[in-house]
């Protein structure tokens, strides 16, 4: 059996979601699968057209519907007590999400989420402090908090946002040795105060990921977002004043609609300037039924993709210079894979968040136990990676 777990958001991802399924098909059609499930955000978005499309899928399931999916196939759900949801055991047993909401009230321009996932509902503080402990006792040494916008957490449900809180309930209830990371927060709520938290907790990762998109007033207010140029500028030279080891990441959109020379070399400007450690920068494409999709100004492909291309050339750069901040300092590190025959391991530090982050490879590390925290010694670096030895004792 296969579950094809898809994203909707932009068209080369739906591309690449169709393309596997259509290779599924042709699998199950030589007798080499038996089932085929497809979940997650292409079905909300393209579900309709889709199982007409492709007839010989088992089961299609919303983003939501992730219960279909386990009473299906029966696979090894957690049961997870009280109102704790269940969940599939897709990541490794020590690193685990914990997803404080779903949806989005902003609104971008050029997004299709609010629209795909509806407006965001928050998951009530005790449920997922019920979920996060028992993740912990199930192994967990780093929770990552992950959903649309952090910073919106519990509005919904409390009249305004409550991440402190939960981040302070999350710190008093879980042992001191599990990590808590963020993921994805919003510029307009983030501020001095929130950092000097963040930088003054020692299990809330260091790590701040905050989505920009852009840096220029005008294009940030086609794309419908509230922030503006110097508060962006100031938390971010905040942050990096604060600690200047703090890891900071980003997302840009190069190529919006309307988006000249200059104001894209702004951004080029800032990622300098705020020495960004990681940026995950994505091309615009015009996405259906999205307002920006029916702006004027579209920019030719070439233009696009060349501003992509000195973009990732710049960051590449900026993302070598912060690693070698690195060599010759200690870090701790959670081990996430032992390779015994090479004598090594993977981790990851409070810079890395898993899957979309570098590791750190670390040379003797066959005597390493995955999922427990060691600290190494950096020996080397690269862009992505660093590498690093266990010290003598
Ligand atoms: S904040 Fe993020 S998820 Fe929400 S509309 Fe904007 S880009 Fe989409």
């Amino acid at each position: 059996m296969a579950i094809v777990n898809t994203c909707g958001f932009i068209q080369s991802a739906v591309e690449e979601n169709i393309n596997v399924i259509l290779d599924l098909e042709s699998m199950k059609e030589k007798g080499a699968l038996k089932k085929i499930a497809v979940v997650g955000c292409l079905v909300n978005r393209y579900g309709d057209e889709m199982k007409k499309e492709l007839p010989s899928v088992d089961l299609w399931a919303k983003a939501e519907e992730w219960e279909k999916v386990a009473a299906y196939f029966d696979p090894s759900i957690i049961a997870a007590p009280g109102n704790a949801r269940g969940r599939l055991q897709e990541t490794r047993r020590w690193s685990r999400y914990l997803k404080v909401g779903e949806g989005c009230d902003t609104f971008c321009s050029y997004c299709t989420i609010p629209s795909i996932r509806g407006r965001a509902r928050s998951v009530p503080l005790s449920a997922l402090l019920e979920e996060a402990l028992f993740l912990v006792r199930n192994g967990a040494k780093e929770l990552c908090l992950v959903g649309q916008d952090l910073t919106i957490y519990g509005k919904d449900l409390y009249g305004e946002p409550r991440l402190d809180e939960l981040l302070s309930s999350l710190d008093r209830e879980l042992p001191s040795d599990v990590w808590i990371r963020m993921l994805y927060l919003h510029p307009s709520r983030i501020d001095e105060r929130f950092i000097d938290m963040v930088a003054g907790n020692a299990r809330i990762l260091s790590y701040l990921d905050i989505p920009i998109q852009h840096i220029d007033d005008d294009v940030l207010k086609m794309m419908n977002r509230p922030d503006k140029e110097g508060h962006i500028r100031r938390i971010f030279a905040y942050a990096r004043s604060v600690d200047p080891l703090f890891a900071l990441r980003t997302t840009i959109i190069t190529g919006f609609p309307g988006e000249t020379e200059k104001q894209f070399a702004k951004v080029l400007d800032f990622l300098e300037e705020a020495e960004i450690d990681r940026v995950g920068a994505f091309i615009y494409s015009p996405e259906e039924g999205t307002p920006a999709a029916r702006m004027g100004g579209h920019i030719e492909e070439s233009i696009k993709n060349s501003r992509y291309n000195r973009l990732m050339t710049l960051q590449a750069e900026i993302s070598k210079e912060r690693q070698r901040l690195f060599l010759g300092r200690k870090l701790k590190v959670l081990v996430d894979e032992v390779v015994r025959d090479d004598d090594f391991a993977w981790c990851r530090s409070y810079r890395d968040a898993p899957e979309v982050d570098g590791l750190v490879g670390v040379s003797g590390g066959s005597i390493l136990t995955e999922g427990s925290f060691v600290e190494v010694i950096i020996t080397d670096a690269e862009e992505h990676d660093l590498f690093a030895e266990i010290p003598r004792k």
